[in-house]
């Protein structure tokens, strides 16, 4: 048997067998999108690892619920606490409202996830639709001593938490002492903070601010970390099982929501296990828009950015991905996106040729299958070996191109399909469908165009009719009315149209 589930902590820096809080329910928090722009390429790696995850713990037979939140609040300019709303200041600059900027790009941003194959999360719920929950876990930080009013905003108070016996830079592995060395300098202007360590939990607007909401304290709005910790813990409970995010997101914002759910009322670390997917680079280079190589999804799909020598499909882009275990860097090139596609479709023939294994009639079943029973069942639970460590998607890949390679040989040569027995080919067979639909949640992207295809057809009926071989016509005739189509023969040629029956 294989091994059991093991995941990497952030929050432990140590891989461990995954036990959930209360099996068989599994709570899984991402943190989604800030819908003030398009989403760029990197923005689809986390979406595609931990759909894969919840995937694959749904086929552990885990229930799942899967939460990605969509930030349309909160969110300032430079991930800071000072500045303009990120979404704000589009929609100022566009002269429309604040949620219309939210809407259009969450619509684009899901079209996106379902073509990259991401099964819808469970739960995707909006910062600005959970102001009231927000607004009362501040209260109740300010209540346990953790936070201060300043000037109508409220801020957490990181000295007071850390004295209290608590971990700021627990997950980060950042020292307190350290990062105020480092900010010491940032003091000036800070003045409604008390330590410039301290956070915000909750903003006065100024007129300039166009989303603000009512609160004890001030017309204003959240914080960019408190929605996460709110939310999770309305969906998922004070301590739930796996949180993920990318790598860029653990500090402050994964640090931050660790102290605002610890500060509230649970010792908790809000998420048992803390997963964070590694970064994207294009050519060797950080993605940025300063240095030209910036890359949306809707661009790497259409091939219209001048880094890029084509288009790549989405399931070319999910395979891309899924080549690289989470952890690691994966760099965006040409030539490793056409691979990608290359292997996507070797994988994909995979499956077409599953149907057409079987031993040719008349062919006598070997009397001991045992040996190569074992080979196929070793090849088999193989492609489960490297998703149990820590979801190795790219190892899982690797080990179904060598069940592939076997299964391969069997279609070259029906024959030898005598020497294994009919139960351990339909194992291998189930695996490898199974584990490449369901949990790496690959799908047929048909690459030839029907109407190309159509064309091509009536091409051959031309031919029988200059041939005058008045069967292949008929045949022809019939076999595209099934689908639907009529062949139209004219002086000029032949055409076809929908059928109107
Ligand atoms: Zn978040």
């Amino acid at each position: 048997m294989p091994q059991p589930l093991s995941l990497y902590n952030t929050l432990t820096r140590q891989k461990a067998p995954f036990e959930p809080l209360n099996a068989p329910f599994v709570g899984v928090y991402l943190c989604g999108p800030t819908v003030y722009s398009e989403a760029h390429v990197g923005n689809a790696r986390g979406p595609v690892v931990f759909d894969v995850l919840t995937r694959y713990l749904r086929y552990l037979d885990y229930k799942v619920r899967y939460v990605r939140n969509i930030t349309d609040v909160g969110h300032l300019v430079d991930d800071a606490d000072e500045g303009e709303d990120k979404i704000g200041r589009i929609a100022r600059a566009r002269q429309v409202e604040p949620m219309e900027v939210a809407e259009g790009y969450t619509n684009l941003y899901q079209d996106h996830m379902v073509a990259l194959g991401c099964l819808p999360p469970d739960i995707t719920p909006r910062a600005s639709g959970h102001i009231i929950e927000q607004i009362e876990m501040v209260k109740q930080i300010i209540g346990n001593g953790f936070a201060y009013e300043s000037n109508g905003s409220v801020y957490f108070d990181v000295p007071a938490y850390n004295a209290a016996g608590n971990e700021y830079g627990k997950l980060s592995n950042r020292v307190v002492e350290e990062l105020l060395a480092g900010s010491r300098d940032n003091l000036t202007g800070q003045d409604e903070k008390r330590s410039p360590l301290d956070f915000a939990l909750w903003k006065r607007a100024d007129e300039h601010h166009l989303m603000h909401w009512p609160s004890p304290w001030s017309e204003g709005f959240p914080g960019w970390h408190l929605e996460c910790s709110a939310m999770s813990r309305k969906y998922l409970g004070a301590e739930f099982d796996i949180h993920g995010g990318g790598l860029d997101l653990m500090f402050p914002h994964h640090e931050c929501e660790i102290a605002q759910s610890q500060a509230c009322e649970h010792p908790t670390n809000e998420a048992r296990v803390w997963m964070h997917n590694n970064m994207i680079t294009v050519n060797g280079q950080k993605m940025s828009k300063s240095a030209g190589n910036f890359i949306t999804i809707s661009q790497l799909f259409s091939g219209e950015n001048e880094v890029l020598a084509q288009a790549y499909s989405p399931m070319t882009t999910r395979f891309f991905l899924l080549q690289a275990h989470y952890r690691s860097p994966v760099d965006i090139t040409d030539e490793g996106l056409q691979a990608a596609g290359k292997g996507y479709r070797k994988i994909m023939n995979g499956l077409r040729l599953l149907e057409k294994l079987q031993l040719p009639e008349g062919t006598e079943a070997a009397a001991d299958t045992s040996a190569a029973d074992a080979e196929l069942r070793k090849l088999a639970d193989d492609c489960f070996t490297g998703l149990n460590d820590d979801l190795n998607t790219a190892r899982t890949l690797a080990s179904l191109f060598n069940l592939l390679r076997k299964l391969n040989g069997y279609a070259a040569k029906p024959d030898t399909l005598a020497q294994v027995s009919p139960e351990a080919l339909a194992e291998a067979t189930a695996t490898y469908r199974t584990l490449v639909q369901d949990v790496l949640g690959l799908r047929d992207e048909p690459r030839a165009r029907a109407e190309d295809l159509l064309s091509l057809t009536l091409h051959f009926y031309q031919e029988a009719k200059t041939a005058k071989d008045y069967g292949k016509v008929d045949e022809i005739r019939a076999a595209l009315k099934q689908q639907g189509i009529v062949v139209k023969d004219s002086k000029t040629g032949v055409d076809w149209a929908y059928s109107e029956e």
